[in-house]
């Protein structure tokens, strides 16, 4: 669009947020340093029970099991009521959990959260190598060492765990015979090597995490077109070997066949740097044949920590082309890189604006339309996004609202509806996820809504909670609170509350949600040009 013939060319300054949301000064700085990481690389099963001599002792001594190696290790866990304290917490938790903030009527309130989160944080430490795609351990670590150097919140990391994270599954309530182990879904199925571990006849009235090892999350042929056989075995994964990682090699000949011939170097030129992710360095160049300003993300890929993830996006990028989600418009192996060209989006991330400026009604309600529509046609072909926020929404300078990163998305099939790993970024997170039920494409809607919140106030909820007590408050609280919501119109808050609904079958869907009043409301896209101005010329002033 020419600007020049805009209505908002000459727009009037919109309000700027007075404390831009990236500042960190409010961030409390007395945290102590981060506990020591768990020492086990064993994967743990968690069993939250009330606290008896037997599940003392068992925890005083940590099963030994051999060999050493891909085994796995229970861990039984009491709350006592009364005294309001853990039983047979393992130490390390036990010190995460006192530099959590989480108080201690929050403890009593929901252990299990707890538990949960904990588990979470616990539940990779496998991972060694620095990358976006860092384990929770990692993450976590970075956020709070981030926190006591005062940068928190920026940057604001996604999270995927590593693959062999353990996995929470809330078993059904207390039944007076021992409880069987809970079904196994599809996913699940996908994800373990075999039938799952044996749970423990328990006592009556003992409630139970129980976790497992999660195979791969995501895995060649995981419903991205390139070996359908793993679906169409899913009936038949109790028979099934487990899947084997995929090695550097197969990785290379898959990307060989995804990507273009041809030198990228002589199709494009006057190659600029735009932006530096975890995973590469982007560029924009101009395609020499047609004159077309591109964005070309260059990724070393012996520096790739999870090159699945990148074939994964790839792909699905490729497959899945709308008019809302950056375009994929070609990749190239250049020696050791992966070079993908896609649709260039000059005007920067949503974050960026919802840090900077104050967005009306009318601008949020067009932002939330536009995500909207690709979240309804990616759900209707069966992807889920997985890490909805405003970081990953790009923006063009004529307003257009475009979705990207698809690195952890997931494609669901109906013999494979519900995912349980646990994907995303904390603060965006459903509750369903964190708490490591089983979930589907509504995920996103919870993010979507969380991502709505940014743009009322600048930031997600418990952004400047202590990461752990936020995991525990998303768990616990369910829907956050907005401040000053009464000030919102009445159809703004009815929207966010049909976002922000704990109960996933109440919550609306995407096709649902794009026939809200609120949406009604949406002011032309051109209306968050000014926005974008704006939000580019307070980053220029930091
Ligand atoms: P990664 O996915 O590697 O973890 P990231 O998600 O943090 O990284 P990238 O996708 O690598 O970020 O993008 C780096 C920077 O380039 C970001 O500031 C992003 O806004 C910008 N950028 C990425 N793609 C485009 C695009 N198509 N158009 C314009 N800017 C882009």
């Amino acid at each position: 669009m020419n600007m020049a013939d805009d209505p908002y060319d000459k727009p009037p300054a919109p309000p700027v947020r007075l404390t831009s949301a990236r500042d960190s000064s409010s961030v409390p700085v007395d945290m102590k340093p981060l506990p020591k990481e768990p020492d086990s690389e064993e994967k743990k099963k968690v069993k939250y029970g009330t606290p008896s001599k037997s599940t003392k002792k068992k925890d005083a001594d940590k099963p030994v099991i051999s060999p050493p190696t891909n085994f796995e290790h229970t861990i039984h866990v009491g709350f006592d009521a009364i005294t309001g304290e853990f039983t047979g917490m393992p130490e390390s938790w036990a010190r995460l959990l006192q530099n959590s903030n989480i108080t201690k009527s929050e403890q009593k309130k929901n252990p299990q959260a707890v538990l949960d989160v904990l588990n979470w944080y616990d539940a990779s430490t496998k991972e060694k190598q620095e990358s976006k795609y860092m384990t929770m351990n990692r993450m976590l670590a970075q956020l709070l060492a981030q926190w006591q150097q005062s940068t928190y919140p920026s940057p604001r990391p996604s999270y995927l765990p590593d693959k062999e994270t353990s996995n929470i599954v809330i078993p059904p309530p207390v039944s007076p015979k021992p409880e069987p182990s809970p079904p196994s879904t599809p996913e699940e199925e996908e994800e373990e090597s075999g039938p799952p571990p044996p749970v423990a006849a328990r006592p009556e009235k003992t409630k139970s995490i129980y976790t497992k090892p999660v195979d791969e999350e995501v895995k060649n042929g995981a419903g991205f077109g390139f070996d359908k056989r793993d679906i169409a075995n899913n009936n038949n994964t109790a028979a099934r070997p487990k899947k084997k990682k995929m090695s550097d090699e197969e990785i290379m000949e898959k990307l060989r066949i995804i990507v273009a011939v041809g030198d990228p170097n002589k199709k494009y030129t006057k190659m600029e740097k735009i932006g530096q992710g975890a995973s590469g360095t982007v560029y924009t160049a101009i395609e020499i044949a047609t004159g077309m300003e591109v964005a070309i993300k260059q990724m070393n890929l012996s520096q790739q920590p999870k090159k699945e993830l990148i074939i994964n996006e790839l792909l699905v990028m490729r497959e899945n082309k709308h008019p809302n989600i950056v375009n994929y418009l070609d990749s190239y192996l250049v020696g050791e890189e992966l070079w993908v060209t896609m649709e260039y989006l000059p005007g920067g991330s949503l974050t960026d604006v919802v840090t900077e400026t104050c967005m009306d009604e009318g601008q949020i309600a067009a932002v939330c339309r536009e995500v909207l529509q690709a979240l309804e046609f990616l759900h209707y072909n069966h992807v889920i996004h997985r890490d909805i926020k405003s970081d990953n929404i790009l923006l063009g300078m004529d307003g257009s609202v475009k979705l990207t990163d698809f690195g952890f998305c997931a494609q669901i099939s109906p013999e494979q509806s519900k995912r349980t790993t646990m994907v995303g970024t904390p603060y965006w997170m459903a509750p369903e996820v964190v708490t490591r039920k089983q979930y589907g494409p509504k995920v996103d809607i919870w993010s979507l809504g969380i991502m709505a919140i940014e743009m009322i106030e600048g930031e997600p909820p418990y952004l400047n909670e202590n990461p752990l007590r936020a995991l525990y408050l998303i768990a616990t609280n369910g829907k956050p609170e907005i401040k000053e919501k009464e000030k919102l119109s009445p159809v703004f808050q009815d929207f966010l509350d049909k976002c922000l609904d704990v109960d996933v079958d109440k919550r609306f869907s995407a096709c649902e949600l794009l026939k809200h009043p609120f949406l009604k409301l949406a002011r032309p896209l051109a209306s968050l040009h000014p926005l974008i101005v704006a939000a580019k010329e307070a980053a220029k002033s930091h």
